[in-house]
């Protein structure tokens, strides 16, 4: 196992970061005027560094069903925020094995390894049909 260097882990994070600002506005977008307002009332709360507020649970009460997917998107990215600095992001959650820095960059919510990904997504057929490799 390779441990990730600081340099590797804050691409990461940007990248994570990117695709959190990304969904966001896709979500706004979505929305209309009115839950629009409640949506600025949300994100003005800035939950700051502690991460203990999660926009995605803040979102998901809103029950705004036309934004499932990207809610759900957002969640793995805050997920992986939380937990960049604590656990080795790199390690496959199903084998143990080591995931490629280059995949980490390009899917950065990656919790598996490719070979094991194919597999999970072999066995837990996807609800939208787009497989998430
Ligand atoms: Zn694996």
């Amino acid at each position: 196992m390779t441990k990730l260097t600081l340099r590797d882990l804050e691409l990461i994070e940007n990248k994570l970061r990117k695709r959190q600002q990304d969904l966001l506005e896709e979500i706004q977008s979505e929305l209309d005027e009115r839950e629009n307002q409640q949506l600025s009332a949300i994100m003005g709360n800035d939950p700051g560094d502690d991460g203990d507020l999660s926009l995605a649970d803040a979102l998901a009460d809103l029950n705004v069903i036309r934004v499932d997917r990207q809610i759900n998107e957002l969640r793995e990215v805050e997920a992986r925020l939380l937990h960049i600095n604590k656990v080795n992001v790199n390690e496959c959650a199903d084998c143990g094995k080591e995931i490629g820095l280059q995949r980490l960059l390009v899917y950065p919510t990656a919790v598996r390894c490719i070979s094991c990904q194919e597999r999970y997504e072999h066995t837990h057929v996807q609800g939208n049909g787009h497989p998430s490799l």
